[in-house]
């Protein structure tokens, strides 16, 4: 039996071992996929552990994705500009690491290419996924130009700065959080993508952006959260008539990513995407219970 798992601090709520175990089950493959609860400043002995175990691969998540591209002995070229490895392979005397969080930002956009291209996006949040997602939108999209919002001024600015050399013709610029700035910028947007946990289970009241934004037809909304499927950033959004994207499609699709890397073939995303909708709404009565 091939051996996987996720590896992160906390782990137990990661849907990555039903989403993968299910896609081994629909393909008939003899694999096994688990979740391990690894505490920061033990990653490198337990990585030598799993290799020990005789794992094949892992995916990474917080707070591990960036100590997971120190100690991987190659990575990838997005996996070095972004500076954080979510999926490991276990290969004879390496241990490769890649990001397949840009790639399945990519592919959840696909649908929408025709409003970003060319256009203006808006990215709010500057912390670890929003790396991922400002090249995934420079290197595959070519928008006309890409604004970073971030609370915290000065982390939106090191984004711009580290980007810079990959933005092509694609302007880009960062600036904080007010209310006249972020209207403008919403309101000439193709694309939102919002990359902060504000909104996110327990406090699903939370909104990161006020009431009074307003969203319009021509617009894509992306919320990177997926506890709940919809936030309220994309009720809001949806009211206004703008399409709406949640987290989910990334997750589903840089799953799909690293079980490619590992085994080498495509995962069902399409029937699986039930089957992680389900075991939210299970998580969510539990929670509630
Ligand atoms: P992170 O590195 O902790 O990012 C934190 C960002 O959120 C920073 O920009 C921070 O601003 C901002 N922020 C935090 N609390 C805030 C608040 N109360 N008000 C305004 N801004 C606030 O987190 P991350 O890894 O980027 O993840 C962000 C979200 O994306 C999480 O909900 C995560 O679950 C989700 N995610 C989803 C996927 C997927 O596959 N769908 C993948 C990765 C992440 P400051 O710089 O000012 O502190």
């Amino acid at each position: 039996m091939k051996r996987f798992g996720v590896i992160g601090h906390p782990s137990s709520h990661s849907l990555s071992p039903v989403l993968h175990r299910r896609a081994f089950e629909l393909l008939g493959l003899d694999c096994s996929y688990d979740s391990f609860d690894v505490p920061p400043g033990t990653l490198r002995g337990r990585l030598d552990e799993f290799r020990e175990q005789g794992f094949r691969g892992l995916n990474v998540t917080l707070p591990h994705k960036e100590d997971a591209a120190r100690i991987a002995t190659e990575i990838s070229d997005e996996a070095r500009v972004v500076g954080a490895v979510n999926t490991l392979s276990f290969e004879p005397g390496r241990l490769v690491g890649d990001n397949t969080d840009v790639y399945g930002f990519a592919a959840s956009l696909e649908a929408v290419r025709g409003n970003i291209e060319r256009r203006p996006v808006l990215i709010l949040g500057a912390g670890g996924s929003a790396r991922a997602i400002v090249y995934a939108l420079l290197t595959k999209f070519k928008p006309s130009g890409l604004s970073i919002a971030n609370r915290t001024l000065s982390r939106a600015k090191e984004l711009e700065t580290h980007f810079r050399p990959f933005a092509g013709s694609s302007s880009l610029e960062s600036v904080g959080h007010s209310h006249g700035v972020l209207q403008q910028l919403v309101e000439r947007a193709g694309l939102v993508v919002h990359c902060t946990p504000v909104g996110m289970f327990p406090s699903v009241d939370e909104c990161p952006v006020a009431d009074e934004i307003r969203f319009h037809a021509d617009q894509v909304v992306v919320d990177l959260i997926y506890t709940p499927l919809k936030t309220r950033l994309l009720s809001l959004a949806e009211r206004q008539g703008a399409r709406t994207i949640s987290g989910l499609e990334m997750f589903l699709y840089q799953g799909a990513r690293s079980f490619e890397i590992w085994l080498g073939k495509q995962m069902p995303v399409d029937t699986l995407r039930p089957v992680i909708i389900d075991a939210l709404q299970t998580q969510r009565r539990e929670r509630n219970s």
